[in-house]
Parts: structure tokens; sequence; C-alpha cells
């Protein structure tokens, strides 16, 4: 989107605001689908904890895609957008049995990651068809908050577990129609991705009446200039071929599954602020918004980095400024960045500001969470509106307290 564009929805709808551009979500979603045109069955459940916004997923879903959901609430924020339960797919972690039966119910498909769940429901309910989530010990990326594939991840069953879950099967009758795995955020060598999809292969082997092998996510997006992100085009031209080789052996065309948070809608957002003052310390100039992490965690919460541009002044001449927030607590967003010279009054603009942003948004320092805008030809779109004093107070309980002298402290 053009500076402009962004200053006119900064201006119209006030700060902070949240800005997606329905056309990037467009594209990466026909970018990938295209990657993987070799393959007949290709499904792309888009993962809801991403931008869990319900008109995203209104604009998904007249995509093609299915979604990835990880609580009975995105289940049913799906079916709200209009999916049919059988385009959802319910992969959570650590829930309750009585949670994973709630989803079975609104018909939905099931992922389990755990052996005494797989054990429980497998007893109680042999007729509904199940996918088990893999832990194939294989680390993506770095960062170990991202990284859900390695040995002392809580996600999953072990591949070194797969007697256990044989056992389970032939003991229960139950019915395995889908294997998964999630190595976790950022895959940076498509041959690791590959060789964790040879685990999966053999696992798959093990169970004769599958529809789908889900691949999960982790397809890295750019966030500066540089960045190395995931090649797609490759992957998908030597997984399709891999795919269809294995169903051939496996003797069934199965679906292949994948669930992209990221990679559909990180590059689509922009989250615009006002500043509030510049601040000028003895070594450091402050840029300090009308937000904090209380609205943009990534920064703080996994050290990730987010463009930072100055679109009132572009031309401007450029400095250093350190950006931070208004939250009572330390919350930079950038530090030592060059930006064109900021004034107060200015908006600054934070890129990749799709995934993982608003959804992760809270009201710490009982500040308001923004609205939040999509972009569709040419014209901006309310989809939420900002908070307001009332959404703070709703669900509060005021005590009336009659309290005894003896426990006021006079004066
Ligand atoms: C979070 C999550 C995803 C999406 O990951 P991205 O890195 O945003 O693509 C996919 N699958 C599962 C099970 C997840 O928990």
């Amino acid at each position: 989107m053009k500076p402009g564009q962004l200053l006119d929805i900064a201006n119209e709808y006030g700060s902070p605001v949240y800005v997606y551009d329905a056309e990037k979500i467009i594209s990466q979603y026909n970018r990938l689908t295209n990657a993987f045109k070799q393959v007949p069955q290709l499904q792309i459940n888009y993962a809801v904890k991403a931008l869990s916004n319900i008109s995203i997923l209104k604009l998904l879903h007249g995509l093609g895609a299915g979604i990835d959901t990880v609580s009975i609430q995105e289940v049913k924020l799906g079916l709200e957008a209009g999916y049919q339960p059988d385009q959802i797919i319910f992969t959570p972690n650590g829930v309750s049995l009585n949670e994973i039966e709630a989803a079975a119910k609104l018909g939905v498909k099931i992922n389990i990651d755990n052996l005494s769940i797989l054990e429980q429901f497998g007893t109680k309910h042999p007729n509904i068809p199940v996918c088990i989530r893999i832990n194939p010990h294989v680390m993506a990326g770095g960062n170990s908050n991202i990284s859900v594939g390695h040995i002392d991840s809580k996600f999953g069953i072990s591949i070194h577990q797969i007697p256990h879950i044989l056992r389970i099967v032939e003991n229960t009758k139950m019915n395995v129609n889908g294997i998964h795995m999630h190595t976790g955020s950022d895959i940076l060598d498509i041959e690791v991705f590959l060789y964790a999809s040879e685990i999966l292969f053999d696992t798959a082997k093990h169970f004769k009446n599958l529809d789908f092998i889900d691949f999960g996510s982790g397809f890295k997006v750019p966030y500066k200039p540089g960045d190395i992100e995931t090649n797609i085009e490759e992957l998908g031209s030597k997984l399709a071929k891999r795919f269809n080789a294995f169903c051939k052996e496996y003797g069934k065309d199965l679906t292949l599954a994948f669930e992209p948070g990221k990679f559909l809608v990180s590059e689509s957002g922009y989250f615009l602020t006002a500043v509030n003052a510049v601040k000028q310390t003895t070594s450091t100039v402050f840029a300090q918004v009308d937000s904090g992490f209380n609205h943009l965690i990534r920064p703080m919460f996994y050290g990730s980095y987010h463009d930072i541009t100055n679109i009132s002044n572009p031309k401007g001449r450029e400095r250093f400024y350190t950006v931070v927030g208004y939250i009572c607590e330390t919350d930079t967003f950038g530090n030592n960045r060059r930006i064109h010279e900021i004034n107060e009054g200015d908006i600054l603009c934070f890129k990749n500001a799709g995934a993982y942003c608003f959804s992760m948004a809270s009201n710490y320092n009982s500040r308001l969470r923004p609205a939040e805008v999509l972009w569709y030809n040419n014209k901006a779109h309310l989809i939420r509106k900002r908070e307001t004093f009332e959404d703070i107070l709703r669900n509060q309980i005021k005590v009336d307290f009659k309290l005894k002298q003896a426990q006021v402290q006079p004066g």
C-alpha cells in the first residue's frame, strides 16, 4: 500500500490502527497454491491464530482455503465466517478431552497430539476419525519459542512412540485419517523440511486409511530488505514430486495439507501509530508513540524486527531514533533505527503487522485495543471498531465494601 493511502486511513480512523491489504493476502494464497500445482489434491488451512478477524476468515474462505484452529472458540469463529465443518481442522495442544469432544460434535476434523487423550478419545468414539500429530524432532529454526519440533517440545507425539500409537489404534479400533506435523516457524532450509517430510511419510505407511498428510507450516517471510525467506516455489516443486510418488506407493491419492498463518497474512499488515513525544536523553532520541506491547508484543516477546517508517515525512532527513511505547514498562519497538525526521504528531508505520500482532493484543495498562481496517478494491473497510472505555468495564463487577471501622486507618 502507498504511504498516502495509509495516512488517509490514520486520519479517518484515528491511531493506533491496524490496516490489512487484501490484495497481499490474495496474492500470497495464490502463490502458495501455484507452487504446489503438481499436487492433485491440495488443501491450504489458514492458521486462524495469526489474525482471527472474521472478515479476514471470510476473505480466505472465498479464496477456497480451509482453516486450522487451536481452540473451540476459533472453531466457532470459523463456522460463523461460513466454513463448512469439514473445512476446519482442530489442532489444539494441552486442551481437555471435553473440548476435543465439543469440536468433534460440531463435525470438524480432529487432530490429537497426546497419547493419553488419543486412547481416551479412541475408546469413547472409535467411529470418529482422527488425525495424529507427530513430533519428528527436527529443529526448523533457531528461536526455541517458535521451534516446536525438537526433543523437549510439548507439541506432538514423538516418532519414538509410534509403537504406542499403533497399540492404541489396534485396541480401540479407531480410524486414523491423517498424519500431521508442525515443526515450528521459520523454515530456512528446504532440505531440513524435506527431511522431516520423509519422517512423516515413514509414519504414514503404518496407517492404512489415511485421507491426508498435513505438513503444518513454518514458512518464513521477509521482515527486512535482504532477509531470507522460504523459497516456496522450490519447496513446492520438490515436495510435490515426492508426495505424488508416495501416493503411488501408498496406493491412494491423498490430500496434501498445509496450515500457514504468517505466510498468508504477515506482509499484508501495517500498524499505524502517532508520535506523542520526541524525547532527547544524553545518548538517545526516543520517539514515543501512542501504543506499546499491549498492541504489538512481538518485538519484546520474540525479539522480532518490524520495519518502521515515518509516513508523515517521507522526504525528511534521516536520523537515528529508538521507537518506544507508552506502557509503564520497557516496550521498545526498535533500537537506533534510521528514520526520516520525526516530529510530534507524525504517523509511524510498522510493517509485517498482519500475523501475531492484533491477535496477541491485550488491555494492559487499561488501554483500548485498536481498530482494524481492511483495504480492499481501493477502499478502506472498518472490520473492527476501536474499543471504548465500556469494553474495559464489561464483565467487571463492583463490590460494595462495608468496611469495619477497625479496618480503615484514621486520617
Ligand atoms: C501456529 C500454528 C501454525 C501457523 O504457523 P505460522 O508460522 O504462522 O505459519 C500452523 N499449525 C499449527 C498447529 C500452529 O500451532
